[in-house]
């Protein structure tokens, strides 16, 4: 199973950059934010528990996350590998990862940081907006629907996630970047460590995180599609 994981600060563009390289490797991507999106909608006991979290700006706890996310890895369509976005955030999920790669004889083949500094976080972060029914991203300056309000793609209206309302947004990435940290040290140690400059254009980024991932010895699968599934 390769594992690949991108890591950076939220707003850095890894929820753009997952799905382009998931065409370009043929495995799918895992994003835990969509995951716990998904069992709040379907009001499911864990998603109860975690919007909590989620609408705090906080990070879901440890237990619950590595509990969504290795049920995730176990399903069929992840069985050759997985571009994780989200996952691990805290030393502690790091660590499980890699135990519950071990047990399948597998390791994270390459994490890949898009780095992008502080204060241009939070001036994209406070402009995004998402689509009902699909969660397609909108962003007020540099991508802004054709219609204000309406998503291009399906109709539906946009709206503002909870947690990306600009008070939200600072005690967020407070919390969010000190344990990112944790997580960076974790994959320096074990020498799977890239960084890209996450202010460059999106398709010279992609360029840019594919080249590392090539360069940690991950090969391109051909005739699959990969992307699609969350
Ligand atoms: P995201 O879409 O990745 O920004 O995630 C949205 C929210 O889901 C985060 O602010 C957290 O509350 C929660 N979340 C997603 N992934 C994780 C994770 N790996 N650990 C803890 N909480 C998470």
């Amino acid at each position: 199973m390769d594992v690949v994981i991108l890591l950076g600060a939220p707003g850095a563009g890894k929820g753009t950059q997952a799905p382009l390289l998931a065409d370009r490797l043929g495995i799918p991507v895992v994003a835990t934010g969509d995951l716990f999106r998904a069992a709040v909608r379907d009001g499911t006991p864990l998603g109860l528990e975690a919007r909590r979290f989620m609408d705090a700006g906080r990070l879901v706890p440890d237990d619950i996350t590595v509990r969504l996310l290795l049920e995730r890895l176990g399903r069929p369509d992840a069985a050759d590998g997985v571009i994780l976005d989200g996952f691990p955030r805290t030393g502690v999920q790091a660590k499980a990862l890699d135990e519950a790669l071990a047990e399948r004889d597998s390791a994270v083949c390459a994490a890949v940081l898009v780095e992008v500094p502080e204060e241009e976080l939070v001036r994209r972060m406070s402009g995004r907006w998402i689509c009902r029914a699909a969660g397609h991203p909108y962003h007020e300056v540099s991508s802004p629907p054709r219609v204000p309000g309406i998503c291009d793609l399906d109709g539906s209206e946009l709206y503002q996630r909870t947690d990306d309302r600009p008070d939200t947004i600072r005690a967020r990435l407070a919390q969010q970047l000190g344990s990112l940290d944790e997580v960076l040290e974790h994959y320096r140690g074990s020498g799977v460590l890239r960084d890209v400059d996450g202010l460059r254009p999106i398709m010279d980024v992609a360029t840019a995180v594919a080249d590392a991932v090539v360069a940690a010895g991950l090969a391109p699968r051909t005739g699959t599609t990969g992307g699609a599934a969350r």
